[in-house]
């Protein structure tokens, strides 16, 4: 059997690997790498796909402090989010002067546990920012709500959503990062849609705002070399946006795959009763950026998998209010007792859109051998 990857970006590329080829070529050729060509391009085609605007920038970092700058937050204002999450989320919260504040996570999808919001909102609470971890949309309905109950801004961490669809009470169906006020994504290589480098976009359905963001990302400028705002220096370079805009055509095949792949271990694992498969919601369909069982003897099950050539890998391992630069936030441990928990059950499988289902079911026959002795 070939080696089993988490993540198998060069078999990938294979599959398309004249398009890509032929879309670098052409970016070399036409010496139109900044801000021009591919880029316009990925970011119209991008902007049909999800029924927004869309400012492709550096990465998903810098798309998540775009959308603060652009909203105007100021320091000392407070910002709700969880501390399960890539640190990202937290760290531009805190590099901008705002300050973080947590609440914990629903156990079964890892997302905000929006029932928690209101006890922490303050008359400095600005905005919200609920991450659709490992590619299931948080409860956007009820987050909604309450946001506008307290005139709030919704910032969607998108990063690892991109190909959700989010489903409303009424049936309305909506592309997970364009309900909130903004919405932010990163193309890094192993995330749904990844470049071969690094790369990230912002939405933006309010179209003073979508042009504020694309203001704020290129200097703050208004035209050339007149500068309306303080900004920074953020882009998609073209060679990105042209291996995005291949992949863009296969994206939604490759979430097909993902969920396909999904389906097949939710089958094959919900009969050991010691671990947990991932919940699903009726809010949300799920894109697998990440396929995540919870089970009490993790570390083991991990170095057993090991043993077989088997990767899998913990995301997270840290809760981020216990992490040191944090420490001045005043949180202590048990404070959010589901992420810590969390922190020491979760264990995520190899997914990816190549994953051949005779690797699936080793990978399987391996999970079920370890808890038939443990
Ligand atoms: C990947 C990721 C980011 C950051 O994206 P980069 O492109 O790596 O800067 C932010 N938030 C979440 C939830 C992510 O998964």
């Amino acid at each position: 059997m070939h080696t089993i990857h988490m993540s198998d970006l060069y078999g990938q590329y294979l599959t398309m690997k004249d398009e890509i080829d032929e879309a670098i070529q052409d970016v070399i050729k036409s010496t139109r790498f900044i801000k021009s060509g591919k880029v316009l391009d990925f970011e119209k085609k991008l902007s049909e796909y999800l029924d927004t605007n869309v400012i492709a920038c550096g990465n998903g970092t810098d798309a998540l402090q775009i959308a603060m700058m652009a909203l105007d937050l100021k320091p000392g204002d407070e910002v709700i989010t969880t501390p399960f999450t890539f640190i990202a989320t937290v760290e531009v919260i805190a590099l901008l002067g705002l300050k973080p504040v947590f609440v914990d996570v629903f156990s079964g999808t890892f997302n905000i546990n929006y029932r928690e919001i209101e006890k922490v909102i303050s008359s400095k609470t600005k905005a919200i920012i609920p991450i659709h971890l490992f590619g299931q949309s948080s409860n956007m309905e009820e987050i909604l709500k309450i946001a506008e109950k307290h005139k709030l801004f919704v910032i969607e961490d998108a990063c690892q959503s991109l190909g959700t669809d989010y489903i409303f009470s009424d049936g309305t169906i909506q592309k997970s990062g364009t309900l909130g006020h903004i919405g932010c994504n990163s193309f890094f290589p192993s995330k749904n849609l990844g470049a071969f480098g690094d790369g990230g976009a912002i939405y933006a359905k309010d179209e003073k705002l979508a042009s504020i963001i694309r203001s704020i990302a290129n200097h703050g400028m208004k035209a050339k070399y007149q500068y309306e705002r303080v900004g920074v220096n953020s882009r998609l370079d073209s060679i990105q946006a042209a291996i995005l805009e291949v992949k863009l055509k296969y994206f939604d095949e490759h979430i097909k795959a993902r969920q396909n792949a999904a389906d097949f271990y939710d089958k094959q694992l919900k009969s050991i009763s010691k671990i947990e498969i991932p919940e699903r919601v009726n809010y949300s369909t799920h894109s697998f950026h990440q396929y995540t069982i919870r089970t009490g003897k993790r570390d083991e099950l991990q170095a057993f998998l090991k043993s077989k050539n088997i990767p899998s890998m913990v995301y997270y391992p840290g809760a981020l209010h216990l992490q040191e630069a944090y420490q001045y936030l005043g949180y202590k441990k048990g404070d959010f007792p589901i992420t810590e928990s969390l922190t020491e059950t979760v264990l995520s499988l190899p997914m990816h859109t190549e994953l051949p289902e005779e690797q699936q079911l080793y990978i399987i026959n391996a999970i079920k051998e370890f808890f038939t002795s443990n």
